[in-house]
């Protein structure tokens, strides 16, 4: 029988040395991909950029999937794969993104805002206005055969909601995805990382299986999934201490105490 994949691991310097056989999945956290200097949030890659941290994801004996698909690998025991996100629902994802993703037989995780059809980032002051897909855009999306999540309906923040503003933000996101793409999502990624235990749980009531955060926090679960985010610079030493440093943090399991605290707003402002 195989040792349980799940079961804490005794031997941490070890599995300093093997971080892909951590606990916690590794999962990376993109945005828009497209060429461009204007970048104040640091949320764009360029897609010559992604395909250099593919290649090295690849050196390393990882290949991205969605979430959904890794947490099931995970689950099985499976190792080798890496989870991408891609949050906002940028329109570039089907243009810059996706052959680049292709080209490496990898899938990802678009975590979309189906209240904000052919939008822009608004909730980002400094700009620049980036369009989001059109709900035509999140149908294309299904059909490439990546995994479309939820980002909630409008890009707010859902600590700082009502409880009927937030089983609309969640609830809603999910029936509108559900009758673009023809199956309700299964991922809901927190708009600017921020969570509290009430945002979390209305997540699951409304048939999530699982909610993507940021940084690691005092919640982390599978409605609280920490990610990494990757920027720009992020290039093979840069890349090797993200990784480096997610598999030193991946004893932050349900019920530990983290240096966040709640509502978690850590690791990036997305
Ligand atoms: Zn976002």
């Amino acid at each position: 029988m195989a040792a349980d994949p799940s079961a804490p691991c005794a031997d941490a310097p070890s599995s300093r040395l093997r971080p892909h056989t951590r606990r916690q999945p590794w999962i990376l956290t993109y945005h828009s991909v497209t060429d461009t200097d204007d970048d104040p949030y640091g949320i764009t890659v360029s897609p010559r950029r992604l395909a250099e941290q593919l290649a090295w994801l690849r050196s390393r004996g990882l290949r991205g999937v969605g979430v959904a698909e890794l947490m099931r690998a995970h689950a099985e025991g499976r190792r080798g794969l890496v989870g991408l996100t891609f949050d906002d629902g940028y329109a570039d994802f089907l243009h810059e993104a996706l052959p680049v993703l292709r080209r490496h037989g990898c899938t990802a995780t678009v975590f979309v805002l189906p209240g904000r059809p052919g939008g822009v980032n608004e909730w980002d002051p400094l700009g620049p206005r980036k369009p989001l897909l059109t709900h035509d855009g999140v149908r294309d999306l299904a059909r490439t055969g990546m995994e479309v999540g939820s980002h909630g309906l409008l890009h707010r923040d859902l600590t700082a909601l009502t409880d009927e503003e937030l089983r609309h933000e969640t609830v809603r996101s999910r029936e509108l995805i559900g009758d673009l793409t023809g199956r309700p999502p299964e991922g809901f990624c927190y708009p600017y990382g921020t969570l509290d235990r009430r945002v979390m749980e209305a997540v699951g009531a409304a048939g999530y299986g699982y909610g993507c955060a940021l940084a690691p926090g005092p919640l982390v679960s599978r409605f609280a999934l920490p990610r990494t985010h990757i920027s720009q610079a992020d290039r093979g030493v840069r890349l090797w201490a993200k990784d480096l440093r997610h598999g030193l943090r991946h004893g932050a399991v349900p019920g530990s105490r983290s240096r966040t605290a709640s509502p978690v707003r850590a690791g990036g402002t997305r």
